[in-house]
């Protein structure tokens, strides 16, 4: 099976022209090693009109969706595969209301959706940054603020996020990630997650770096009114806006699939042609998650 590349919405619409077309699309991912019998272990199926298998032994069945991200989503696989093409190859803000509006749907189905396909859009941690790394943290929500005095305003979120540099200074990659407040404890989550401990590593005066330069090779510099971290502040700024104007409510939860979306998107700006399949493995390859988990955590 031929993946789909590219970014062309009319060679998209002519390929996926059914759901069975989907349907035949994920099946091959799922099954690319091989069918498993999830009830009796045995290899050998039956593949059906719409790309089920059943298993030659015990005759259970089991969909292409099953077990994916795109588990009984209530407005057919088609429509969902189109979402996920406007989200992994849009440059634009995509609200829920905007989507709902171009498919069809409730605002609601629309983005209990794109929450799953931001779940999908999440970073394994596999590949952490090991280059020359700027650091910083901010708030969301509220106003801008200088950075003499960290903010402990309750009421906004807080975040903190780390870019790898190219040699002439742009940005390579980006994490952010929601922390609960600015001491070393919550900080040390993104380093953790995402950068190697061989990185260089460049952070403000905050103390709150200080404990982390055991483990890590941290420089501390002075920010300058955030000169010093240009193209990193530039990131946070577009973050921020993008949040503000895409969405009229970020709340606690959901802010970190936010940022998942955002930073998927920009560290594959250069794979464009392949972002499309990608995203389909990963809805694939995830747990499926039901609505409830998607409201509560
Ligand atoms: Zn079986």
């Amino acid at each position: 099976m031929k993946l789909f590349q590219g970014q062309n919405l009319l060679e998209f619409a002519e390929r996926f022209q059914t759901d069975n077309n989907c349907k035949e699309y994920l099946s091959s991912i799922k099954w690319e090693e091989g069918f498993t019998c999830l009830k009796c272990g045995h290899t050998a199926s039956q593949i059906r009109k719409d790309y089920s298998r059943t298993c030659n032994k015990c005759s259970h069945t089991e969909t292409s969706t099953a077990n994916t991200l795109f588990h009984k989503v209530k407005f057919g696989v088609r429509k969902s595969f189109f979402i996920c093409f406007e989200m992994s190859t849009s440059t634009k803000s995509l609200s829920a209301s905007y989507m709902g509006v171009r498919y069809g749907l409730t605002a609601k189905r629309a983005r209990l959706f794109m929450h799953k396909v931001r779940e999908a859009m999440q970073s394994s941690g596999n590949y952490p940054m090991d280059g020359d790394i700027h650091i910083d943290e901010f708030v969301v929500g509220g106003k801008e603020k200088g950075k003499v005095g960290r903010s402990y305003d309750s009421k906004k979120k807080k975040a903190v996020c780390a870019v790898e540099l190219t040699d002439k200074g742009k940005i390579k990659r980006m994490y952010a990630i929601k922390i609960d407040n600015f001491s070393s404890k919550e900080l040390e989550k993104i380093f953790s997650k995402h950068i190697a401990q061989q990185s260089a590593i460049t952070t403000d005066l905050w103390k709150g770096y200080h404990p982390l330069a055991k483990e890590y090779n941290i420089t501390q510099i002075e920010s300058n009114n955030g000169l010093n971290f240009k193209a990193l502040h530039t990131m946070i700024h577009q973050v921020k806006s993008w949040l503000r104007t895409t969405f009229s409510w970020v709340s606690e939860v959901n802010i970190e699939r936010y940022f998942n979306e955002f930073c998927y998107r920009l560290n594959r700006s250069q794979t464009k042609k392949t972002i499309f399949n990608n995203l389909i493995v990963r809805m694939v390859k995830a747990n499926k998650i039901y609505h409830t988990e998607l409201i509560c955590r």
